[in-house]
């Protein structure tokens, strides 16, 4: 049967005998999966609704400040490495990033005030001077977070949970006699307690927010996460965040990609079970391969209308959101650099307004990231640009003006609170990001930042695998699908498309 397939008004593109893949959007996990196709011998084009690359990663400047809009944190910086690495060329040569030399500021509504070295000994000597824990606590915790890490992150990282041969070789067999001392059973925040301090119990839980989940309903495997910033490392792109993606796109055009911007997907084109290209501007392209980067959710709603959906995966439950405020401050503050957090007073009752009333809490914990620490150009001498993020629900509708208003209100009054300053009078320019505008600039369903949360212990399996199962040549790359969102997992998700697909 012919669905999909050649509207009587289309044309095709003319093609050479290459086998070509057609790549639907351009964001971090359509980039890298355009590079790997391409170094593997298929012509790709890569078709994006917007009129610039990046998706979620990309940036803007007012008044003289630059704010990377989207995300901030950047680690496992080899996956952008192994991209050019993989073409022949020299990363540093086109990339350059630098390790930090502390992963967070921590900041609580009493004044106390923690640093998160990367130095593993200094940061168990702040943790013991600022919150009196002993050492061996920190160090037993972290220890214990990379044995997770080391155990489990080969198979839910960087293999398809959707194939049977990623669990006959040796490293997975290793790693499920493991299962039982690996927290699979018992939420983060349940593990977490075991450090027995308020303070460092809601330091360990916000690592849940990486992928947009709750700590209290999480599995405890999740806390091999903090492994990537205190055993691996946190790092920063000498040309901010955006040099991700600009460097990619311009290794992915030397390589040889077409990017068509402007250019939204209509359909997914399939015939007779197989997916033979795609529609775009009321053009039917023909293609050997085609892999959609947009979220799953519209993928199936929109471009494989007449497929059946799979259901049970659609359903899961989406990440959180986030209302980002981005601020030109006329002033510089010391006590902060790239990555602060000042915590809520209520962590548990945060979590459940944004995932089970799905609302904002009064007094959210609020994430100022400050590039202008790390990058002096992006803000005017004496001054600094601010990202002020606070998690929000992912919800039909996104968040109301009312709400908006009411939080900024809040969110001004505790950092004014705790840095002991008038910041009103400070903020000299703003941009606002909320969940509606992420939803219709990148097409996140609910205006989710990773896709899925990972809230129940078999969220990793329930995640969409990256290839079709009703139809031969569809791939998914991307944060909506697996191993889940944040920009290495994109990066893996391409790697994985690239193992399962043949040379062309
Ligand atoms: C505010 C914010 C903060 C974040 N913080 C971090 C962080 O600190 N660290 C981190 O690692 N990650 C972070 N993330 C998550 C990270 O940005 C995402 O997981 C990642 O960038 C998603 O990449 P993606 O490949 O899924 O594509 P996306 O960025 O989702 O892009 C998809 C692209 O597909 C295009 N598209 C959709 N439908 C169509 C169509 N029909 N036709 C053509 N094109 C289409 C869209 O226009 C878009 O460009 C953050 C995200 C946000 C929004």
């Amino acid at each position: 049967m012919v669905q999909n397939l050649l509207p009587a008004n289309s044309t095709i593109d003319s093609r050479t005998t290459l086998k070509t893949a057609s790549i639907i959007g351009a964001g971090i996990g359509g980039i890298a999966t355009a590079i790997r196709l391409q170094i593997k011998g298929y012509q790709v084009d890569v078709y994006e609704s917007a009129s610039e690359g990046g998706g979620k990663l990309r940036d803007f400047a007012i008044d003289g400040y630059r704010f990377d809009a989207g995300p901030s944190l950047f680690t496992l910086p080899n996956l952008v490495e192994e991209l050019f690495r993989l073409a022949g060329k020299d990363s540093k040569a086109h990339f350059d990033y630098e390790k930090l030399d502390r992963s967070c500021h921590y900041f609580w509504d009493d004044g106390t005030h923690l640093c998160a070295w990367s130095d593993s000994a200094k940061f168990e000597e702040e943790v013991s001077e600022q919150l009196k824990v002993p050492a061996k606590t920190l160090r037993k915790k972290l220890k214990h977070s990379a044995f997770q890490y080391n155990t489990l992150s080969e198979l839910f990282m960087h293999r398809s949970l959707h194939k049977w041969r990623s669990f006959t070789n040796l490293k997975t067999l290793k790693a499920l006699l493991r299962m039982p001392f690996l927290g699979l059973t018992s939420s983060m925040n349940k593990a977490n307690e075991r450090l027995s301090n308020d303070k460092l119990i809601q330091l360990f839980n916000r690592y849940a927010t990486y992928n947009g989940s709750n700590p209290y309903r999480a599995p405890a495997v999740l806390n091999m996460i903090p492994h990537l910033e205190h055993g691996i490392g946190t790092f920063f792109p000498k040309k901010g965040m955006v040099d991700i993606r600009n460097s990619l796109l311009e290794l992915a055009k030397e390589l040889g990609v077409r990017f068509h911007y402007d250019s939204k997907v209509e359909l997914i084109l399939h015939e007779n079970g197989e997916a033979k290209g795609i529609k775009t501007k009321g053009k039917s392209v023909l293609s050997d391969l085609v892999v959609s980067n947009a979220d799953i959710h519209p993928t199936y709603h929109h471009l494989l209308k007449d497929l059946k959906l799979p259901v049970k995966q659609l359903e899961q439950e989406r990440s959180s959101s986030a209302l980002i405020f981005y601020w030109g401050i006329e002033a510089s503050f010391d006590e902060l650099h790239l990555h602060n957090i000042f915590f809520s007073k209520d962590y548990q009752g945060e979590f459940e307004a944004l995932f089970e009333s799905k609302t904002l809490h009064p007094d959210p914990t609020v994430y100022v990231n400050i590039t202008s620490k790390c990058k002096s150009d992006d803000a005017p001498e004496g001054c600094e640009n601010w990202f002020v993020m606070i998690n929000a629900p992912s919800r039909q509708g996104g968040l109301s003006e009312t709400e908006i208003v009411e939080v900024k209100e809040q969110i001004i009054r505790k950092l004014e609170k705790i840095l002991k300053t008038n910041l009103r009078s400070k903020i000299k320019c703003e941009e606002v990001l909320t969940p509606s505008l992420i939803q219709s600039k990148t097409s996140s369903y609910l205006g989710a930042l990773y896709g899925t949360s990972s809230n129940n212990s078999m969220s990793a399996f329930l995640r969409h695998p990256n290839f079709s199962k009703s139809l031969k040549n569809l791939y998914f790359t991307g944060g909506s699908v697996h191993p889940g969102g944040g920009i290495p997992l994109c990066l893996l998700s391409a790697k994985i498309i690239d193992e399962l697909v043949e040379d062309a």
